[in-house]
């Protein structure tokens, strides 16, 4: 097993990662900035490193502190949570080769699957459905683009291979605004992501977000842990989270499954993973891989009775996958709130002093989060302050239990977006299950 863990991440992630170490017996270290010294997780690790100043380019992304960190703590492995170096090849690729373990895939998947072109291609060629498009980067031909298009049929979208975070893409409506799209689209790639490289794809009118949880351990075997639904988002943010999502028959669930297993089987997967679709009238169009563990895993740890951050410390450490596909069985409906630091109507951020927290319980709910009383919300950084999940026996109970969660939970000197999922639990829309991605943003604009 590892000795000793350092996490290179911060909130409530980093304490998530702190808790199955510690269970585990395996020794951990926090680094942080000098704004996070009160972080509930570097009281409870074992060791702790200030790696810099407050803003996340001087620390969190600082990779020179964080690998001298390691050799100074002398720690075996490094795992970075969500968001900052989570997907960053080159930071895994420098771990390994100073000698450190990755808590993930190796810097070679991370880079085929953080260019959308490639993961794309690669999906395609283990046979999991993507969005019709053009199968690869736009070339020069006009004329071949229009054809295209046309085949496909408008509107269609321009995508950057290298874009992300719901930026680097354009929806084309007509042929006549096709040509001057890709001109901007390609401009704008080239400034936010250095690169120009852009590909077409049809544009999904009314899609559902639906990803697909897969486990690797980097030896050729892979299994699945079912699915979430993340379609109530706004701004391309989710907003809640749910597993299984609601009404999709078992026999495409099979067929989706076993594409995501034989993909990660044919590029050796390693670690935790995330292949993200979008779902429209019955059919699964793949739209990108992530490479780590996401925000909203818990809904399907919370389903499956499965942990997915032991999993990926054991397969760090060399095991081989000690779960089989027959012995995953989903139970039940899990819920996820985001509980963030922020105005529930204007949406602008609230940091500041919790005066008093007040975490709320009982059967079927589990609560992730750093802060507690006292604890001052810095402004530098993500505005997520707590996850809550609930789960039960139906997605009825789930909500219901959400709704006495989201009720119980006190988080008085700050504002939070409560009232806002507060709201969301008692809309018919989401009750029934199944609302597509524009879902939220048309409820907010009531
Ligand atoms: P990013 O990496 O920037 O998050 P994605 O490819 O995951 O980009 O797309 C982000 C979001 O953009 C999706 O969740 C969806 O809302 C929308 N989107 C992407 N591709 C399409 C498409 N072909 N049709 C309709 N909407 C799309």
């Amino acid at each position: 097993m590892l000795n000793k863990v350092l996490i290179a991440n911060r909130g409530e992630i980093a304490l998530r990662v702190v808790r199955a170490c510690k269970e585990m017996g395996i020794k951990t270290v926090a680094v942080h900035s000098t704004a996070d010294r009160d972080l509930m997780h570097v009281r409870l690790s074992d060791e702790s490193v200030c790696i810099g100043p407050p803003p996340s380019t001087d620390s969190y992304l600082n990779v020179p502190a964080i690998i001298s960190a390691m050799e100074l703590t002398n720690a075996d492995a490094v795992h970075p949570g969500y968001g900052f170096l989570s997907e960053n090849a080159d930071f895994a690729e420098q771990v390994e080769q100073c000698g450190f373990i990755f808590i993930g895939p190796t810097a070679s998947t991370i880079r085929a699957m953080g260019d959308k072109v490639s993961a794309i291609e690669v999906m395609r060629n283990a046979g999991v459905p993507t969005v019709p498009g053009s199968d690869g980067p736009l070339g020069d031909n006009e004329e071949e683009i229009i054809a295209l298009a046309e085949r496909i049929g408008f509107p269609v979208m321009i995508k950057a291979a290298a874009g992300g975070g719901g930026r680097g893409m354009r929806v084309v409506e007509n042929k006549e605004d096709l040509i001057n799209s890709i001109q901007v689209t390609k401009t704008e790639a080239k400034a936010f992501f250095g690169s120009d490289v852009v590909y077409l794809e049809k544009f999904l009118g009314n899609p559902r977000h639906v990803e697909v949880q897969v486990i690797g351990d980097g030896k050729g075997n892979a299994i699945c842990l079912g699915d979430r639904d993340c379609s109530m988002q706004r701004r391309h943010q989710k907003v809640v989270e749910e597993a299984p999502a609601p009404g999709i028959t078992p026999e495409t669930r099979q067929k989706i499954y076993d594409s995501c297993i034989n993909a990660c089987q044919e590029i050796r997967y390693r670690g935790a993973g995330t292949l993200e679709f979008l779902y429209e009238d019955g059919e699964f169009y793949f739209i990108e891989m992530n490479t780590r563990l996401q925000v909203e895993h818990p809904v399907t740890e919370r389903v499956t009775g499965i942990d997915i951050v032991r999993q990926q410390l054991r397969i760090a450490a060399g095991e081989e996958l000690s779960i089989k596909q027959e012995e995953i069985v989903v139970e039940g409906h899990s819920i996820e709130c985001r509980i963030n630091a922020e105005h529930p109507e204007t949406f602008i951020p609230s940091p500041g002093k919790v005066k008093l927290y007040h975490s709320p319980g009982g059967n079927g709910v589990r609560v992730d989060s750093h802060i507690y009383s006292g604890y001052s919300v810095p402004p530098h950084y993500d505005s997520l302050i707590a996850k809550l999940i609930t789960h039960g026996p139906t997605r009825e109970v789930a909500i219901g239990r959400m709704q006495n969660a989201l009720e119980e939970m006190l988080v008085d000197g700050i504002n939070t977006n409560i009232p806002l999922q507060e709201r969301i639990m008692r809309d018919e829309g989401f009750k029934k299950g199944g609302m597509n991605i524009h879902y939220l943003e048309k409820m907010l604009e009531k």
